[in-house]
């Protein structure tokens, strides 16, 4: 099959908004950014043998590689309105578009988003998207604006994906194991969180590299520490259902592909947070607060400090053991 009727079955499947002036088939998309508002604007990869095997579900590719792009525009705050998607592809697989269009489609429909342009070449698999929302002028969320004080937060459970790419049958029941396997392929963006945190949270990171990591990052970006409670971190009943809580604790506190939000804000608004929220099923809990300094610190019940070892992944730098 040649490119362009991949590009003709891709483009089949764009989605259709009212902002889009021009769409996919030029050579440029044409775009209305409404009055008052700011593009936000990220980009995420997703390579073969990196960041999925080489025989996962083309379905699930196409998911998570629009996944994690909206888990970062939720992290500003930004209500999702467009994406273009680089596809580097071994072979004109027709199959294996039909199943990468089929599950990124099936977000795309749920987020608003439209597909509007993009790119197909030759190559090792890689799927490279890149998503444009919106934030009202001035309100985008960001890192660096945590307080001495604050509360730090996060949503949903930790540690369900990472467990999930090391584990195997005979860890947990099959029901439990498949779950957590859920959370690593079909990650649910945390959009409507990041709207509610608009005006609200002081800083705000997804966690993608870790809590630790990423936590990391709002403590140096902020000029503050942040003290945690190893024993408030959420964990699903499915990462419970695992026996050794050595195992369990690394995967909430440096795993990695949680895709959920972090955040600091002072204590007193959460139920505002909590109203704007309601309806939705993200739970919030309550993980630890921001102090002068000292980076991110890992306390056990007693306030002694846990030492992990490998705050979490890094590209281009091998795992410890
Ligand atoms: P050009 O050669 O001008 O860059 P292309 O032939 O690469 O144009 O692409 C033709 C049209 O198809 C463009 O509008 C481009 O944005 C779109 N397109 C190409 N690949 C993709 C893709 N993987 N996803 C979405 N749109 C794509
Ligand atoms: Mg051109």
């Amino acid at each position: 099959m040649a490119e362009f009727d991949l590009i003709a079955r891709i483009a089949a499947q764009s989605g259709r908004r009212a902002d889009v002036a021009l769409g996919i088939g030029d050579d440029g998309a044409v775009l209305d950014v409404p009055a008052g508002q700011q593009l936000v604007a990220v980009c995420d990869t997703l390579n073969v043998g990196v960041h999925f095997a080489a025989d996962a579900d083309a379905a699930d590719i196409g998911w998570k590689a629009l996944a994690v792009n909206l888990s970062d525009l939720a992290a500003m705050g930004a209500t999702p309105a467009w994406a273009l998607m680089s596809l580097s592809l071994p072979q004109a697989d027709a199959d294996f578009v039909a199943g990468l269009m089929q599950g990124f489609g099936q977000l795309a429909a749920a987020s608003g988003i439209a597909l509007v342009g993009g790119d197909t070449t030759r190559g090792p698999l890689a799927v490279g998207i890149t998503a444009l929302g919106f934030v009202p002028v001035g309100r985008a969320l960001t890192r660096s604006g945590a307080q001495v004080g604050d509360a730090v937060f996060v949503s949903g459970t930790l540690g369900d994906a990472a467990a999930a790419l090391r584990l195997g049958s005979g860890d947990t029941a099959p029901a439990q194991l498949q779950r957590m396997q859920q959370r690593l392929h079909r990650p649910v963006p945390r959009t409507a969180l990041g709207l509610a945190l608009c005006g609200q949270a002081h800083a705000v990171i997804d966690v993608s590299d870790g809590l630790l990591a990423d936590l990391g990052h709002v403590a140096h970006a902020s000029g503050v520490g942040i003290v945690l409670d190893a024993a408030a971190l959420p964990a699903s009943e499915a990462l419970r259902s695992v026996a050794d809580p050595a195992f369990r604790l690394r995967c909430q506190a440096s795993g990695g592909d949680d895709y959920e939000l972090a955040f600091t804000l002072p204590e007193s608004r959460i139920d505002a947070v909590r109203t704007a929220l309601a309806g939705s099923d993200v739970t919030l809990t309550r993980i630890g607060r921001v102090v002068e300094n000292g980076g991110v610190r890992l306390h056990d019940a007693d306030g002694g400090v846990i030492e992990l070892g490998g705050a979490g992944w890094q590209h281009f730098v091998e795992p410890t053991a």
